[in-house]
């Protein structure tokens, strides 16, 4: 998730809630680092504030789209601002909230976003056994509830976000760690090992040489 937003207290108080919600938050204070983010991550969505320093939100939006970059953007505007709203829209925006804003709204419609890029149209996920709710941070097996760390849970999300195709190491890795934390690919395994462990051997196959996914027919 990157959140670009020039209002500091702004920016980490919606990170918060983002990590808190289970979210890898990489924020950005003005359109250059966020341009930067961008083409260096591949994000489930973006948060975008339109009035940012450097390069302006609009201006972002539309070279992002121009880019063929398709990520779920959640834009910010200014209270009452209309015309903001329909030049976001109209420049690439997938939904906007307008400030100030409740907390529980942004991420009720990250969510909603990032289920309709997945294609998925229920909130929770499920794959055989295993329910996962992206709402609540929580996971059963049949029915019954499954402790997982936050990585763990990360890691089990972006699998079922993307259950119909090979997910590679590299690309896992990214969307666990923020930017900013000293990645290593090997952890991944662990966390795998882990997931197999708690919730049965196979529901998540190997690809030799290329990745992970969700068992077919689990
Ligand atoms: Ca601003």
């Amino acid at each position: 998730m990157l959140v670009a937003e020039d209002q500091p207290q702004l920016l980490s108080q919606l990170s918060a809630a983002l990590t808190d919600a289970g979210y890898v938050v990489d924020g950005a204070a003005d359109g250059e680092a966020a341009d930067f983010y961008a083409g260096t991550n591949e994000y489930d969505a973006v948060i975008l504030d339109l009035g940012l320093p450097r390069i302006d939100g609009l201006t972002l939006l539309r070279k992002w789209r121009e880019a063929g970059q398709a990520v779920p953007v959640l834009v910010l505007t200014a209270r009452g601002s209309w015309h903001e709203k329909v030049l976001g829209i109209d420049s690439g925006a997938d939904d906007y909230v307008a400030k100030p804003f409740r907390i529980e709204e942004v991420l009720a419609r990250l969510r909603a976003l990032i289920r309709r890029a997945s294609g998925q149209v229920t909130p929770q996920l499920r794959c055989g056994a295993v329910c996962l709710d992206p709402r609540l941070a929580k996971v059963t097996l049949d029915g019954t509830p499954v402790k997982l760390t936050s990585h763990e849970f990360r890691v089990l999300s972006y699998l079922m976000h993307h259950r119909d195709r090979v997910v590679s190491q590299a690309e896992l890795t990214e969307h666990i760690y923020a930017q900013d934390f000293d990645r290593d690919s090997n952890t991944v395994e662990v966390f795998i090992a882990r997931l197999r462990r708690k919730l049965g051997a196979a529901l998540i196959e190997t690809v030799r040489g290329i990745g992970y996914r969700m068992a077919t027919g689990a």
